[in-house]
């Protein structure tokens, strides 16, 4: 569950060749609003000339006016949703960024994170780079712009060696749309077809929506151009083992998404009963933390032979803020977005499930919420190892020192959350699990090993743009 809002979480989605393109982008977008729900945008292209619109909000409320695709028409388009920080200043920083130059317009769309960001934002500076936006995505646009190479395909490729971190990116310009995932292929990208245009999206759940076949993912260092000619792949980079990122198919992912090779619900399925190997616990029930925990928590039943039950009712229509009646009510937050089924939890030693820990605040309210509820026992399962890191490629987590783990042993944070045992999927279980023969994956949130190197690594990394913020 999601008590607080991320940032600098990002979902994208692109179509080239279809007369509804723009139409279908915002369907893609839908399909996608759990990545980022601050704002979103659409660039399309009609040939000559390239059209946004971009707004705060969600992509039901930004987008729900069929007025705003006749303001963007073409064949071609790309779309991003985001979580940005909040402030004055925000809507300048609403992806996908449209700049015109000396060689035409492009758009760029991106998730992930560029970790020498700083330092190359410092360099262009210098050189007299005047920046629009105060994202890290404005510094590929301005390599692309001062690039000496010829064609597009070589200034993108350029731009990127000078860039390091997590990139899955959508260009589109009047004419072409190119997909590039980066080496490590931190996050997810895939490549669909429907009739004869191609799509490209952040999860497969994006192509189901829009019934476009999925064709494959685009492979960690792959670049592909899409035109009116067709799709063509190149691989411009030094190979290097992958390490896409394990808390998409812990958290971030859809659950019936396709990514890094793998179903999402299989997997988190998978992670439960791997738990229930490592932290068997004589129980009545199982329950899951709606509706992150959900996949674990069946395969947690599963293999335990306790039986599975929907304890915590969620409130699928919260908001972003609530108005407190101004006498306070106890644990307000995770009240107003869920609510136990007292019968099944009276009286019952039961066993609770959820993706992860951060702060442990979430966890706590829980706990409480599940005894006051009537359990006699409450026990914490968690479907991923301590979060005790933060992460630089694109999952927003809080600063080290917030991550209750990383200054905490297990035996403190069971106190703190109250609970009456508690008990994290070990690393280890954690690969077996998720599997894979020529892939690493990132740990860096649970181990520290960071798979790409930082320029203030070794002190506290600094975190980049935007901290998690506790909801009202
Ligand atoms: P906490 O209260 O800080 O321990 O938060 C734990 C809850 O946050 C769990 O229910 C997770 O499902 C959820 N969560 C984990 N990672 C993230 C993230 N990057 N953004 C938003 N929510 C998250």
């Amino acid at each position: 569950m999601n008590l607080y809002r991320p940032h600098e979480e990002c979902g994208i989605f692109g179509v080239h060749n279809h007369p509804e393109a723009s139409n279908l982008t915002y369907l893609g977008l839908y399909a996608l609003q759990h990545r980022g729900q601050e704002s979103c945008g659409i660039v399309s292209s009609d040939g000559q000339t390239l059209h946004a619109h971009k707004s705060m909000g969600l992509v039901a409320d930004v987008f729900g006016n069929q007025e705003v695709f006749k303001r963007l028409p073409g064949y071609s388009a790309i779309g991003h949703v985001r979580y940005s920080t909040a402030g004055a200043s925000v809507s300048k920083n609403i992806q996908p960024i449209m700049v015109d130059y000396s060689r035409g317009s492009i758009a760029v769309a991106h998730n992930g994170n560029i970790t020498n960001a700083r330092i190359l934002k410092d360099e262009l500076e210098a050189w007299g780079s005047i920046f629009q936006t105060t994202m890290d995505t404005e510094i590929i646009v301005h390599f692309l712009a001062t690039s000496k190479a010829g064609a597009l395909e070589d200034r993108i490729v350029e731009s990127l060696k000078r860039i390091q971190g997590a990139y899955s990116l959508l260009f589109l310009t009047e004419s072409r749309m190119i997909a590039v995932r980066d080496p490590n292929g931190f996050r997810p990208l895939c490549l669909g077809r429907l009739g004869s245009s191609y799509v490209v999206a952040s999860e497969t759940c994006a192509l189901d929506l829009i019934e476009a076949e999925f064709i494959r993912e685009i492979e960690p260092g792959e670049m592909v151009v899409i035109d009116k000619q067709g799709m063509k792949s190149y691989f411009p980079f030094k190979k290097i083992v992958p390490t896409p990122c394990l808390f998409e198919f812990i958290y971030f992912a859809r659950p019936d998404s396709f990514i890094f090779g793998k179903n999402v619900y299989m997997v988190r399925k998978d992670l439960g009963r791997q738990l229930a190997r490592e932290h068997a616990i004589d129980a009545d029930v199982v329950i899951p933390v709606p509706d992150s925990g959900v996949p674990a928590a069946m395969g947690y039943a599963e293999e335990s032979g306790i039986s599975f039950e929907m304890g915590l009712i969620r409130n699928h229509y919260v908001g972003r803020t609530f108005i407190e009646p101004q006498q306070s009510i106890r644990h307000f937050g995770v009240k107003i977005k869920l609510n136990p089924v007292r019968e099944l939890l009276k009286g019952k030693r039961v066993v609770v499930i959820d993706d992860s820990i951060v702060r442990g605040t979430t966890s706590r309210k829980i706990v409480k919420m599940v005894r006051n509820a009537g359990a006699k026992e409450v026990h914490m399962r968690i479907s991923s190892p301590p979060t005790s890191f933060p992460c630089y490629y694109g999952i927003d987590t809080p600063t080290r020192k917030e991550l209750i783990s990383s200054s905490h042993t297990i035996e403190e944070i069971r106190r703190y959350i109250t609970a009456d045992s508690l008990g994290y999927l070990s690393q280890e279980g954690l690969l077996t699990s998720v599997g894979g023969d020529n892939t690493e994956y990132c740990r860096a949130c649970f181990s520290g090993g960071y798979p790409v190197k930082f320029p203030n690594m070794g002190m506290e990394p600094k975190p980049q743009l935007g901290l998690f913020q506790e909801e009202p």
